[in-house]
């Protein structure tokens, strides 16, 4: 891809960098699932809209029809919050940084007052879904429980 493409062909067109997340993410991930009846996630529904129909639990078709486990997805953001202080989990410093969402180095910045939770996600990009492909498919292919 990077031969083909060069090192930074994620600013180049949205195409692009569909690509590089899907060699990137979506493929390693449908190989690390290989062999197991479920995974789970840190999904929240009021992270964007495009987040908001995740359920607890799911039938991830997009994943073989695995079993995918969805503990926070009726979590506020300020709930975690809540239980990281009382409980005193460690979290990624970025977050003291204003990203609220972390990703890939060259694909994530901190987000400004006001802006949406994903903003710092592919910040160039201002049409789309800010996602990789790794939670996505699922109203078309599959179904919540
Ligand atoms: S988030 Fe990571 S995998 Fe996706 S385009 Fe950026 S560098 Fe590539």
């Amino acid at each position: 891809m990077v031969r083909q493409h060069g090192l930074n062909l994620f600013f180049e067109s949205r195409t692009q960098r569909e690509t590089c997340c899907e060699i990137r993410k979506v493929d390693p991930l449908h190989r690390a699932l290989e062999g197991l009846d479920a995974w789970l996630s840190g999904l929240r529904s009021d992270q964007s809209r495009e987040r908001r129909s995740v359920r607890p639990v799911e039938i991830d078709q997009v994943h073989g029809g695995r079993v995918k486990l969805n503990p926070l997805a009726g979590w506020t953001r300020q709930r975690v919050w809540d239980y990281v202080h009382a409980h005193s989990v460690p979290t990624n410093a970025l977050h003291a940084q204003n990203y609220p969402s972390v990703g890939c180095a060259p694909c994530s910045r901190a987000v400004q007052e006001g802006e949406d939770e994903r903003a710092g996600r592919w910040w160039w990009e201002s049409d789309s879904s800010k996602e990789c492909g790794i939670h996505t498919g699922y109203e078309e292919e599959g179904s919540g429980i």
